[in-house]
């Protein structure tokens, strides 16, 4: 019997000396390499007592081995748990605890700290260091390099993803083999990678973007990577003449458009850029044209699905959108009270169903069952439209609509007027308790480099195109907005802050 995800992604390449992986220091690791430490570590985990439908929680920085850790897992049908190298013990606590792992695996610096976290949450804690020591690779020392790959079916778990937690607590989304293989599918041939490809990664690989799609293409195309531990300016610019394609999250390119280094000669050879994670400004798109005639393909996806929807690789891609439903995916949108569709060009909830959506969360069977509708759609719980083209636009959250007076709005809407006024990067727009609307609209705006923002302006801007249950109550500028490692700006944190803003005194 097969393991589909093992055998397309990391089996075909067994014996093959091309590279998979390029390091900073000039090192390669090639697929033969690197499906030899995979065999071992396969082996030490079953060693420690894992079999097939076990979980393994890792903490660990970004290396060769921390992927092969990844791979070790497909291999011997263990359930990858891949955790944010940022959360704190407590936070790690949790989440052994939730999942039920049965190893935390951590960075050897971190075994002190994390032993009576793994103990409490009984689990076993291993070491990994990306130098390649620590107590994982001493199991596998001397181990066979050829492992018998666990038999594993379409819908069986590979991997348990914890949302990044911007909207509440995070949510452990289930992923079976299929959710994962059939969208590396469809986005090897939709984005058109070949093993010609080397693909500049500097994402961490505890999210979907990092691990499920840059990862998992470059694994089905048989293409390269040049593995960097994180977004490092510096090693991005000397790296990017040696790269085919890059994946990213927004502000990475906000960064690289504030460096001089970054020219169009410097990535003139190079055939794709994409972006996701969090919204790309249309303005950064315009910015990126024009100086390296490059257009940033924006796509759109989410833990519990993979990815979504794409811009085209070879058509029109359009600023502001984040393009087409994806083979094999249907998208609609709804009205969040009847949940019935709405038309194109209306605002409703985004609801997607496909071989990408995951087979539900983790102990949490009503919320399951709230989001995941008996015909197959997912709630996503961001907002949405089509429009007149089928492009689909992201508007935000619907936990982010704020309700005032009974009217809802949208933060987008005021957002966007914001960041056109004069010396405004920036801006984020949240609703804040107040005592006659039940919400008020409260705006943060971010001054660009050296600009000072004239708010009594700003103010009467707004006051002018909007109508007057949108008139954002208060401005305030912030140096910078509140955002996670994704680049996701964390509303939760603004609102949090700023709650008692209108609170009677
Ligand atoms: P949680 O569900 O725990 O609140 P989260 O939704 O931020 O956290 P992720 O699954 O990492 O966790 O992020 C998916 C979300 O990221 C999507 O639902 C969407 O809101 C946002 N997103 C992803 N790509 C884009 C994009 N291109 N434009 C706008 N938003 C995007
Ligand atoms: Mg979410």
């Amino acid at each position: 019997m097969a393991n589909p995800l093992y055998d397309n992604l990391f089996g075909r390449h067994a014996g093959q000396t091309a590279p998979f992986l390029h390091l900073a220091n000039g090192a390669v690791v090639s697929y033969d390499a690197f499906l030899r430490m995979t065999a071992r570590y396969a082996h030490a985990l079953r060693g420690a007592g894992l079999v097939p439908g076990d979980r393994l929680a890792a903490q660990v920085e970004k290396s060769p081995e921390a992927l092969a850790v990844y791979a070790a897992c497909v291999q011997a049908g263990i359930v990858f748990l891949p955790l944010n190298t940022g959360y704190t013990g407590d936070e790690l606590g949790y989440f052994v605890g939730d999942s039920g792992a049965k190893v935390l695996l951590c960075d050897g610096a971190k075994a002190g700290a994390l032993q009576g976290v793994a103990d409490r949450a009984g689990a076993v804690l291993m070491t990994l260091n990306g130098d390649g020591t620590g107590t994982l690779p001493e199991a596998a020392e001397g181990l066979n390099e050829s492992f018998e790959t666990a038999p594993r079916e379409p819908d069986d778990l590979a991997a348990f993803l914890y949302t990044s937690g911007t909207t509440g607590r995070s949510k452990g989304a289930m992923l079976t083999q299929r959710n994962l293989l059939s969208n590396a599918e469809v986005l090897v041939d939709y984005w058109r990678f070949s093993s010609d490809d080397v693909l500049l990664h500097a994402l961490p690989i505890f999210h979907t973007h990092g691990l499920f799609v840059a990862t998992n293409i470059i694994l089905l195309a048989g293409g390269s990577m040049i593995f960097l531990p994180k977004f490092d300016q510096d090693q991005v610019i000397a790296q990017l003449p040696r790269a085919t394609s890059m994946m990213g999250v927004p502000t990475f390119y906000t960064r690289l458009l504030d460096d001089p280094r970054f020219t169009s000669a410097l990535v003139a050879h190079m055939r794709l850029f994409t972006s996701g994670s969090a919204p790309l400004l249309a303005e950064t798109h315009v910015a990126f044209e024009e100086r390296t005639g490059h257009r940033i393909l924006e796509r759109y996806g989410m833990t519990e699905t993979n990815m979504n929807t794409s811009n085209p690789y070879e058509g029109a891609r359009r600023a502001g959108t984040v393009g087409f439903p994806l083979p094999g995916v249907e998208l609609k949108i709804t009205d969040p009270q009847t949940g019935a569709e709405v038309p194109h060009g209306e605002i409703g909830i985004i609801e997607v169903r496909g071989p990408n959506v995951f087979a539900g969360y983790w102990n949490m069977p009503e919320k399951t069952a709230e989001e995941l509708r008996a015909d197959g759609f997912f709630i996503t719980g961001d907002l949405g439209m089509i429009d007149d083209q089928g492009y689909v636009q992201i508007v935000g959250r619907n936990k982010d609509l704020i309700i005032s007076g009974g009217y809802n709005i949208y933060p987008k809407e005021i957002e966007l007027l914001l960041d056109d006024q004069p010396g405004v990067l920036e801006s984020a727009v949240v609703g804040v308790p107040h005592p006659d609307f039940g919400e008020t609209v409260v705006g943060f705006l971010v001054p660009q480099k050296g600009a000072v923002v004239d708010i009594d302006a700003i103010a009467g801007a707004a006051a002018k195109s909007l109508a007057r249950f949108k008139h954002p109550r208060k401005l305030i500028v912030l140096e910078e907005l509140p955002r996670n490692t994704m680049g996701k700006v964390q509303k939760n944190i603004l609102r949090a802050e700023y709650a008692g803003l209108f609170a009677p005194a």
